[in-house]
């Protein structure tokens, strides 16, 4: 196996692990939000997206060639800045939670950017398209968290001058 097929599938892999991270980040998320209905609902509609691309992504690891029981997920670098970002997610104002997310779609758009190129530099065009599929719920999140944060920090603070606590 050639040298940059390796370094794909590690990519690979990598993406995994952070997909795993997201559905950990979005499931703590979604539990602790109790006053943003919307930023709720739309927080569990990407969960349920994000462990289809777990899923995903694990068929595309068995099509080319790799044994999914052993995706572990070892700690690459690219795991450990997604684990940096989720860790955001511990703080318990809804505000920063939605800032840190938008962050973190953003960092997966960009891994999926890699990935795109670096499956078509290794002629898997069929993993490229996955990518993109995925890529396109990334940005769609994204955007949705972009719409969403103006009404969410201003119903923070009404809250928060209101004396109840808008935080979660
Ligand atoms: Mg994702
Ligand atoms: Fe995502």
């Amino acid at each position: 196996m050639s040298e940059k097929r390796d370094q794909f599938i590690q990519w690979v892999r990598d993406a995994h692990a952070m997909e795993k991270q997201a559905e950990t980040m979005l499931n703590a998320q979604s539990n602790r939000i109790e006053k943003y209905p919307e930023l709720r609902s739309r927080i569990e509609q990407h969960l349920t997206e994000t462990q289809s691309q777990s899923r995903r992504l694990e068929e595309c690891l068995s099509s080319l060639g790799e044994s999914t029981s052993t995706v572990k997920d070892t700690a690459g670098t690219m795991t450990a800045v997604a684990q940096g970002i989720g860790g955001m997610f511990v703080g318990d104002e809804v505000v920063k939670g939605a800032m840190a997310g938008y962050t973190f779609e953003h960092f997966e758009i960009s891994a999926y950017n890699a990935l795109i190129a670096a499956a078509e530099e290794c002629g898997e065009p069929q993993a490229a398209e996955l990518f993109r599929d995925i890529r396109r719920e990334e940005e769609a999140m994204a955007a949705s968290l972009a719409e969403l944060l103006p009404g969410v920090t201003a119903q923070y603070l009404q809250r928060e001058e209101a004396g109840v606590s808008g935080k979660r």
